[in-house]
């Protein structure tokens, strides 16, 4: 069987990464938190394993902010991009931001998470199961 290789990078190309394996579920978050990271209305995430995650170029770029005690965020130094977040109960698996993808992906997103603290100003206007917090 063929091994799965995705690519990705930041907004300014200083930070490139590769994923030798899946991209699994992926869940738009409304978070307060993630809305802040991005300046969006969600952020778009899936989980990678940290195995199968290789920053190629730039990693001294990889700017990490801690922005719960329990959750790192990491980011381009340079161009603000967010790349993956980490979360100290799971740390071998990284939380990927997919809008950093180059490579295409096959899947589309599975869910809402954390409806209930979405923006007033944001409607979803897609099928997709809403959950007020984690499924
Ligand atoms: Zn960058
Ligand atoms: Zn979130």
């Amino acid at each position: 069987m063929e091994e799965k290789k995705y690519t990705g990078s930041c907004l300014c190309g200083g930070i490139r990464y590769e994923i030798h394996g899946e991209i699994g579920d992926i869940l738009e978050c409304h978070c307060q938190r993630c809305r802040k990271a991005n300046g969006t209305a969600f952020a778009t995430n899936a989980p990678v394993k940290k195995t199968d995650f290789k920053i190629t170029h730039g990693e001294n770029l990889l700017k990490k902010f801690e922005s719960t005690p329990t959750t790192m965020r990491c980011f381009c130094s340079e161009c603000g991009s967010p790349i993956i977040s980490i979360k100290e109960e799971t740390p071998d698996t990284y939380r990927l931001r997919i809008g950093t993808l180059d490579s295409k992906l096959e899947h589309k997103p599975s869910s809402h998470i954390f409806v209930a603290y979405k923006a007033e100003w944001d409607t979803i206007y897609d099928d997709l199961p809403q959950y007020a917090e984690r499924p």
